[in-house]
């Protein structure tokens, strides 16, 4: 056991104890661990410097796949759009630093400090005990439309924040970068119905603050991509104000528009159990991401609600022009019903 937990040791981070391993991405190995001056829980970002990184230790996994090739078409669209970078660089570590330092909202993963060594850069973070999004798909197979509604609500709110107040376009919204503040409460066996599911619901095992249950706040983490598309004094359009040429403002819809084509696949993802858009070849997945060729697949899409579907169409919507944004998205049907009422006994 004890070897099993040892966990490294980092020159310049001494002032914290590593206790876990919460994640690794192809970037990054984050830890949970503990303030020592303070007793607070948090958890540690390390990025190692100029150090050529492996690939995703994970492996490709199906959404990875496809947010790949979303990446890929969003460069298409936005030729200023780069890939994240094999080496980390210090600016884009700044980067990643200052735009979470301008960011204060429920909806996303706080930054409490940021320190370097000679090594590692280490972003200490508010700890999100409850983990990947994509875990919570992978365990539940999918989640009911009240607790998609749920879920997706709390990330749209996050974007918003992002898009309208901060001019921030996040460019990497996928279900490992979601995180659960705490271990949702989920049934104990499994959902093998979407009836079960729901009963559960009104249980108020999943809705926050009923039955002491619960699936808690789901933040926006990973800033590692982000961009800024405002002048962040003046709150315009990155550009003169009042000398914004079209394609600058053209630009900065693309951008956001990147945001809402990833809450497209996440609703999809998250109401099916698998991603929109799934090839074994990484060519023919690319065309048909270029193409937005996706279908509401039988039989899992059967019982799933018209309304739904709608709102799934107009994220997943090839022209960045069409596609919704985010206010378009929070306005629609779909996201404004409430759960259906507990039925009165009779
Ligand atoms: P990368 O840039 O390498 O993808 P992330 O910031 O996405 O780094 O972190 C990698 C993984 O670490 C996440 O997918 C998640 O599992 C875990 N993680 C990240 N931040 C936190 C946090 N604040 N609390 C708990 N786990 C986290
Ligand atoms: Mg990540």
């Amino acid at each position: 056991r004890e070897a099993k937990n040892k966990m490294p040791q980092y020159k310049g981070l001494e002032r914290f104890k590593l206790l876990d391993k919460m994640g690794d991405g192809a970037f990054s190995n984050v830890y949970k661990a503990v303030d020592t001056t303070s007793g607070q829980r948090v958890a540690v970002k390390v990025v190692p410097q100029d150090q050529p990184l492996t690939a995703d230790a994970r492996g490709p996994s199906l959404f990875s796949r496809c947010i790949c090739t979303l990446q890929d078409q969003s460069k298409h669209l936005n030729p200023q759009f780069k890939k994240r970078p094999r080496v980390t660089e210090r600016a884009n570590i700044l980067k990643e630093v200052q735009i979470m330092r301008g960011i204060s909202n429920p909806g996303i993963v706080k930054l409490i400090s940021f320190s370097e060594s000679e090594e590692h850069y280490f972003l200490v973070l508010e700890l999100m005990e409850g983990g990947e999004l994509f875990h919570q798909i992978v365990k539940l197979t999918y989640f009911s439309e009240n607790l998609s509604r749920h879920v997706i609500l709390q990330v749209a709110h996050g974007i918003r924040y992002l898009h309208e107040e901060r001019g921030v376009v996040h460019r990497d919204i996928k279900p490992e970068n979601l995180l659960f503040d705490r271990i949702p409460i989920i049934p104990s066996k499994h959902p093998v119905t979407r009836q079960y599911d729901e009963e559960k619901e009104d249980e108020g095992e999943f809705i926050p603050g009923v039955g002491g249950g619960g699936i808690g706040r789901v933040k926006i983490a990973d800033f590692g991509l982000s961009k800024v598309v405002w002048n962040e004094e003046t709150m315009t359009p990155c550009g003169t104000v009042g000398y914004t040429a079209p394609e600058i403002v053209k630009d900065e819809r693309y951008s956001k528009s990147v945001d809402m084509w990833a809450m497209g696949c996440v609703l999809y993802t998250l109401l099916c159990g698998f991603p929109p858009f799934y090839d074994e070849s990484i060519n023919v997945l690319t065309e048909k991401v270029a193409r937005g060729y996706y279908t509401f697949l039988s039989p899992w899409w059967d019982d799933i609600s018209a309304s739904a579907k709608d709102l799934i169409t107009h994220l997943l919507c090839v022209d960045p022009a069409q596609r919704y944004t985010i206010d378009e998205f929070l306005a629609h049907p779909w996201c404004n019903e409430a759960p259906a009422p507990i039925p009165a006994p009779t």
